[in-house]
């Protein structure tokens, strides 16, 4: 999944969690159930890719990122949703580690199976679920 709702649902997590090592856990164990559901992800390993395509993605993964890190920044009072929203969200750092260095956590690592690739409208829309129910939650138990 992209940043933004890794980001929503770690920080709901860590709503629940009283310290930051739970929160931390949270986080990362939402990033996991978040990534095994339904949802699209651009094949950003797609040598053909044409050039627009590139940059459209690349303008995309900007605004998810700026997004992600202003939701952070609102939630920069309670250290637990913070932890949880960052924990949950930069997970995913492992699978540039493992493009280029072949690092990263077997079990989450792009290619692993445990990533639930689907087309890319029913994709966005679980994704977009997903990040309206988190952010609805957080506005009104937490922000
Ligand atoms: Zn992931």
């Amino acid at each position: 999944m992209s940043i933004l709702p890794h980001v929503a649902v770690g920080a709901s997590v860590g709503y629940f969690t009283s310290n930051i090592p739970e929160a931390i856990g949270g986080g990362y164990i939402s990033h996991l159930v978040l990534d095994f559901l339904p949802h699209w992800d651009p094949n950003v390993r797609d040598k053909n890719m044409p050039r627009w395509r590139k940059i459209l993605y690349i303008i995309l993964f900007l605004i998810d990122l700026s997004l992600g890190l202003g939701l952070l920044w609102l939630l920069r009072s309670d250290p637990n949703m913070m932890v949880g929203g960052f924990v949950g969200a930069f997970t995913d750092l492992d699978n540039f580690l493992h493009l280029s260095q072949k690092i990263g956590i077997k079990t989450h690592v792009t290619g692993s199976g445990w990533q639930t690739q689907v087309g890319v409208v029913y994709g966005l829309s679980s994704q977009c679920i997903v990040t309206l129910l988190a952010l609805y939650f957080l506005y009104v138990r937490a922000l």
